[in-house]
């Protein structure tokens, strides 16, 4: 539970008792805050018994997750957290306030319930220690004006402080619990999420940008600066998106949603044109059931769609290679460094060609076409998926034969198809049948990202070199015979390291089905997969 939703529990918990205390709705704040102060006869009926043990339970909630608080901030290095942001004055006093108030409040109870006995499980107990040892009448009114100081200091500071992620959050929850999610454009709903980030640093250890010594640009940096009014393009872009942090955020905040949608409000938009491009009817046998769309990249790393082109024919599937002549992008790439309205050409184009075509599945090689296709086009009738989804239900229909190479491999999950879209078990399914996948630490939600990210336009190439290395050398810790994945970014990327041979899933099966694939044109990569002896 969150100190911001214990909170508001304590806040309607104790209205509902005061209410029922005193037997009327209209009851003023005061008194439901400061209840066992106006309080001074026990409570008698049932429900008023219930609701004060209640009220002790939520309490120590609270107060141990205070405790936590303090704790971590003290031992920060025992929770992994290397690093934390700087608070400034109005946080130390926000912070300093909101660190006194439940102590304060415990005491001020339980010396009311020493005096009047109107405590519960926990302040009763304690109220009569207190009592047997302290002078607790005397000490009663002090110890509640300290209280009402706190609170009173603690939400004077609040608007110019981090804690205003405190009732945010509540507001946030709420929303989220009724299906509200980030657009793509600054509204109420990101503004409450961008007020909501705790400022907790926890999404700092999860970036792989510190491998490349990049410390300012991490999602809760750029929240800060998004909030202040203080967000430069250095910042805003110096991100990966690969999403490796969002998972560990607390708050459960949409960080790539957020950084997205700023970057689309602080980009100017070029005029594109797209006039190059032919609309229009598209010349394909009513027979094809698949159209097939490799995508740039792809195009970039040629022995995926050689591969493709094979299983097709052994599988003797009947299908339109949509981007054949290579001059169709996808438009995620152009989303991604915030030009939304060039993105939306390319889309109409291709919207109305699949249309035209009159197939109903379309197959992409690429996790960020995937993503974009499922999420943007969302075209009625036409079904998307990835190809290690498709080359997974060809195998189940028996459409493709299995021929188990002797191969243990690592699956590295591409960002955008495992933490992005959740495809995580079709590719570990078929790659089960087809080698000896080794399970890893950092995978699925965890899972590292290249840091050939095309989404990252501010990054050196140096940079990018230390992230990948840094994935490579763990991996090599596993001793694999090769590093396969299912995106063609991550395969060029890991493919310039020429210490861990990489492939392409599709590859993989490729292999396995024909016997025969000839690889030896992917010169980056010292090892061949036509020297591997199949069973
Ligand atoms: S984005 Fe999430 S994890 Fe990062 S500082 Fe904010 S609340 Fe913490
Ligand atoms: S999305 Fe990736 S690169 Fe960007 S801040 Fe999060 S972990 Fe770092
Ligand atoms: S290429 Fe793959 S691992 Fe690298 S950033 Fe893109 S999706 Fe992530």
């Amino acid at each position: 539970m969150s100190l911001a939703f214990g909170w508001f529990l304590l806040i309607v918990v104790g209205h509902i008792e005061a209410c029922i205390h005193y037997q009327t709705f209209n009851v003023p704040a005061y008194k439901a805050i400061f209840m066992r102060y106006f309080m001074t006869q026990p409570a008698i009926t049932l429900s008023g018994k219930i609701l004060a043990a209640c009220m002790d339970l939520l309490l120590l909630f609270v107060l141990s997750g205070v405790a936590l608080a303090y704790y971590k901030r003290l031992n920060s290095r025992m929770f992994g957290m290397k690093k934390t942001t700087q608070l400034k004055t109005g946080d130390r006093v926000a912070l300093t306030a909101l660190w006194l108030i439940f102590p304060l409040r415990f005491l001020a109870e339980s010396v009311s319930a020493g005096i009047h006995h109107n405590g519960s499980i926990i302040s009763q107990p304690a109220g009569q220690l207190l009592s047997s040892i302290l002078p607790v009448q005397s000490l009663e009114m002090p110890l509640w004006w300290a209280y009402s100081g706190a609170l009173g200091l603690f939400f004077f500071a609040l608007p110019v402080s981090r804690y205003m992620h405190i009732p945010v959050e509540v507001v946030m929850i709420f929303l989220r619990n009724y299906g509200i999610k980030v657009q793509k454009r600054i509204d109420g709903y990101s503004r409450i999420q961008i007020y909501s980030c705790s400022r907790c640093g926890i999404c700092l250890d999860s970036c792989q940008m510190t491998h490349a010594a990049i410390k300012d640009t991490q999602s809760v940096y750029a929240l800060k600066h998004i909030r202040n009014r203080k967000i430069t393009d250095e910042k805003l872009f110096n991100c990966m998106l690969c999403g490796r942090c969002q998972p560990d955020c607390p708050v459960g905040l949409e960080l790539n949603s957020l950084r997205m949608t700023q970057r689309i409000e602080s980009t100017k938009e070029y005029n594109s044109s797209y006039e190059y491009l032919k609309n229009g009817k598209v010349d394909v046998s009513p027979q094809t059931e698949v159209i097939y769309f490799a995508g740039c990249m792809t195009h970039l790393t040629p022995a995926i769609i050689k591969s493709m082109k094979e299983i097709f024919a052994v599988a003797s599937v009947k299908y339109w290679f949509m981007d054949e002549d290579k001059t169709a992008c996808c438009g995620r790439p152009l989303m991604q460094i915030g030009q939304y309205k060039a993105a939306q050409k390319l889309i109409d184009h291709n919207r109305e060609r699949i249309l035209a075509s009159g197939a109903k599945k379309l197959v992409v090689s690429c996790p960020i076409c995937y993503k974009v296709f499922k999420e943007d086009y969302a075209i009625p009738g036409i079904t998307v998926q990835h190809h290690s989804e498709y080359l997974l239900n060809l195998m189940t229909d028996k459409r493709l034969p299995v021929n188990k190479l002797p191969l243990r491999v690592i699956y590295h999950d591409p960002c955008e198809l495992g933490r992005g879209s959740g495809i995580y078990h079709q590719p570990r399914l078929l790659l089960d049948e087809y080698t000896e996948v080794i399970p890893i630490k950092n995978e699925k939600e965890a899972a590292f990202c290249c840091g050939g990210s095309l989404a990252n336009i501010k990054i050196k190439m140096t940079e990018r070199s230390q992230i990948r290395n840094k994935a490579l050398d763990e991996y090599r810790n596993y001793n694999p015979d090769i590093l396969v994945t299912a995106c063609p970014l991550c395969k060029k990327t890991f493919a310039q390291s020429p210490n861990l041979p990489v492939h392409d899933i599709a590859e993989i099966v490729c292999m396995s089905i024909t016997k025969s694939l000839d690889f030896s044109n992917e010169t980056a990569l010292d090892f061949s997969l036509k020297d591997v002896a199949i069973k």
